[in-house]
């Protein structure tokens, strides 16, 4: 039983956290000395402090730049889940978005080695299992997409990207057109990686329903806007796309509400979208699993009942196979069980 309160307690799979977002200030400031990196604050507070997607994204860019070496790659994907597991995560598919480390000469067989090396060590200490989604960085272009996705399906035929299962794509929404990836995203599902993309956190829904319908994806990360189109959403809904969100980021990071109190997730859910809780950045945004569910809880007004199904519809999204999510359900409703409230009707 985790040492929290209860919300850390929830069994909870997570379908949307970069590992670059979840390398804690400590490390960073550890990294930054190693690689000899003068940052601007040593000072945690000052450093995650963002008043934009795109200030974000600077930050972002810094802690990505301090990933230099395969030891790297290996701490952040170790204490990403060592650090997740008291709050309740149990299986992850995480992202990772090498393309400012390939620009640099990184090579992507040690990125992907590092990352392979630190889950596994993390999953023998915690018992939490983790797979990766390789995600294209919008910022750099088609082209680098294209490449990137051949790079990839390259390793995936030398046997040398087991633990990566998806291809996605994050970064800069605003004057960028999906389609642009078309091409990435049909390499990556002919060699069998499962597709997924950012859409609609800084734009409007018909930047959702472009990479639906030009890249394929079978998953929809953030999302946000889908409610402004009534006929996108009873078809998501309805085709059960699972939407992957992040209130908390969707605050403090892209500053799209002033508040939780306003955010559409409740909402999202009500429309009969199959929409999942999850971090995105924790460690930039002082946040964890258990904050997440317990902040949009109490803040939407959500009944522990509620929060129950929201915990299993994440297994429903994972990419696992039916034997598997058979297995997580089982072992998410018995420990749901164990936890739940005498009233499971009210808001905890
Ligand atoms: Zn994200």
């Amino acid at each position: 039983m985790p040492s929290g309160d209860v919300y850390d307690a929830i069994p909870k799979v997570e379908l949307h956290c970069h590992v670059e977002g979840t390398v804690q200030p400590s490390t960073v400031v550890e990294l930054a000395r190693k690689n000899g990196r003068q940052l601007r604050s040593e000072d945690p507070t000052e450093l995650y402090r963002y008043s934009s997607l795109n200030s974000f994204l600077e930050i972002f860019w810094l802690v990505q730049e301090l990933l230099n070496d395969r030891d790297d790659w290996a701490r952040a994907a170790y204490e990403s889940i060592v650090d997740a597991t008291p709050h309740g995560l149990r299986y992850r598919e995480m992202f990772f978005t090498p393309a400012r480390h390939l620009a640099a000469g990184q090579n992507l067989a040690e990125i992907v080695a590092g990352l392979s090396e630190g889950i596994e060590r993390a999953e023998m200490e915690t018992g939490a299992r983790c797979a990766l989604i390789c995600d294209i960085d919008r910022a750099y272009g088609g082209a680098a997409g294209l490449e990137l996705a051949e790079r990839l399906a390259d390793l995936r035929r030398a046997g040398l990207a087991e633990r990566v299962i998806g291809l996605g794509m994050d970064s800069t929404e605003r004057g960028i057109d999906p389609r642009e990836f078309a091409d990435a995203f049909r390499l990556g599902g002919s060699v069998g990686l499962r597709l997924t993309s950012h859409a609609g956190e800084d734009t409007g829904p018909d930047n959702i329903a472009t990479a639906l319908d030009t890249l394929g994806i079978e998953r929809i990360d953030h999302g946000l806007a889908i409610l402004e189109d009534e006929a996108l959403t009873r078809r998501v809904a309805e085709e059960r796309i699972p939407l992957n969100v992040c209130p908390n980021s969707n605050i403090v990071i892209a500053n799209r509400y002033e508040s939780l109190e306003q955010h559409p997730f409740r909402r999202m859910r009500q429309a009969g979208l199959l929409a999942t809780l999850n971090t995105d950045d924790p460690a930039m945004t002082d946040l964890d699993l258990g904050k997440e569910y317990r902040t949009v809880a109490r803040a939407l007004g959500m009944a522990w009942s509620e929060i129950e199904e929201v915990a299993l519809d994440g297994v429903e999204a994972t990419w696992l196979d039916e034997g598997e999510k058979r297995s997580f359900r089982a072992q998410f409703e018995r420990e749901l069980a164990e936890i739940r409230p005498p009233d499971a009707t009210a808001v905890v």
